[in-house]
């Protein structure tokens, strides 16, 4: 059984939460002693704990599905929120499915979903992309496709990286993107920021930001004009290939770096400068080159 448990408060521990808890023969958990506390608070006691985090799921796994497989009901709670959700958990659900046992859900608080709904962005579509990667090409490809993507965008931070990704976000996405910032939710200083993604950077750059933080990205508008211009990506591609680094590692840069598609960038390093209307907006403009170029791999 995944528990779902509160994000903050207490109060949102739901009372199947506290009867699954309460009858299962053992209980999984991030670290034992956070557990134990939310057990008390429920008044539950008697449950082995075992601890489950993510540098033992792999060796948890069979002792688990062993235990399910003889009848025992398992539970597993995170330290906050959904189990599986930026936790452990998602490796254990599909190993137990996969041996044909039952895994069953407990649904509780995620951050993720409760600053979504709050954030005022829309909700009809959205996509979780969890943290960012930290640094270099991984985290340039990720903002990259942040920045392109037409649904709400919910990120989790952590406080003192706060303001280095809205300062990110601002640069790939343009200064006018719509972003939410939900900050220590159901707790006391709960705060939901709401506004630009330029403003959202000015404003994490005034003050440390504090507490637990979702960065929520307003969606790209559907056919929207890159603020990148192709004459920047020639730029960029030229420094690059007159250092001699082959086309295909300058575009693979390039565009991570910029946060477009790799195909507008590859397009560019294979047509000619056009002159003035280079310095029009792209993506795709009369200045993104041939549109029949096939893309290198
Ligand atoms: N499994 C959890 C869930 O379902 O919400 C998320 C765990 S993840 C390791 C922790 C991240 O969730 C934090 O860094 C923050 O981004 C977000 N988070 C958790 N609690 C929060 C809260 N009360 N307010 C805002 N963000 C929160």
């Amino acid at each position: 059984m995944l528990v779902g448990t509160p994000i903050g408060n207490l109060g949102d521990l739901s009372p199947r939460a506290v009867s699954t808890l309460r009858e299962a023969d053992v209980l999984y958990c991030e670290d034992t002693r956070h557990s134990r506390k939310l057990l008390s608070h429920a008044g539950v006691s008697g449950v082995p704990l075992r601890s489950l985090h993510e540098h033992n799921e792999s060796e948890r796994i069979p002792v688990i599905v062993d235990a399910v497989a003889t009848g025992k009901t398992v539970a597993l709670v995170s330290d906050a929120g959904m189990p599986g959700i930026s936790d452990p958990g998602s490796r254990l659900v599909a190993a137990v499915a996969g041996a044909g046992l039952r895994v069953s859900v407990v649904p509780g608080p995620t951050a993720a979903i409760a600053a979504l709904v709050a954030s005022g962005l829309a909700t009809g579509r959205f996509c979780f992309e969890g943290f960012l990667p930290r640094s270099g090409q991984e985290r340039s490809a990720r903002l990259g496709a942040v920045a392109e993507e037409s649904r709400t965008v919910v990120l989790f931070e952590a406080p003192g990286r706060t303001a280095a990704t809205l300062k990110d976000l601002a640069r790939v996405c343009g200064s006018d993107r719509p972003v939410a910032v939900a900050r220590e939710l159901t707790k006391l200083h709960e705060e939901i920021w709401r506004g630009t993604a330029a403003a959202a950077a000015a404003w994490a750059a005034e003050d440390p930001v504090r507490g637990e933080v979702v960065v929520i990205v307003g969606g790209a508008p559907v056919g929207a004009v890159s603020m990148v211009t192709d004459a920047d990506l020639r730029a960029a591609l030229d420094v690059r290939r007159s250092g001699g680094e082959r086309t295909r590692g300058a575009v693979d840069a390039v565009a991570a770096e910029f946060g477009v598609g790799r195909r507008r960038v590859y397009e560019l390093a294979i047509s000619p400068p056009q002159g003035p209307a280079d310095l029009l907006p792209g993506p795709g403009g009369a200045s993104a080159g041939p549109q029949s170029g096939r893309m290198e791999e």
